[in-house]
């Protein structure tokens, strides 16, 4: 799964996992930038990201989404 990731990597050879989705105005954007791709990934499952087929996201995102969602629902009820 970690192979579908996209990492980002800094002018010292480090790795941070980017928020994939950035729609939360206080959007994390990039995660803290590790000497590897495994400690990148892991600083971000401690951060509590999202994991997901199509990358993962920061939390602030996850409650927008949340929000999106339950905006979505209540539309549908009318
Ligand atoms: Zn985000």
């Amino acid at each position: 799964m970690s192979d579908e990731l996209k990492y980002i990597e800094n002018k010292e050879g480090k790795f941070a996992v980017p928020c994939q989705i950035k729609i939360a105005e206080d959007c994390v954007q990039i995660g803290e930038f590790c000497e590897s791709k495994e400690d990148a990934l892991y600083w971000a499952e401690e951060e509590c990201w999202i994991f997901s087929g199509e990358g993962c996201f920061c939390l602030q995102c996850n409650q927008e989404i949340m929000r999106n969602i339950a905006k979505l629902q209540t539309k549908k009820t009318n």
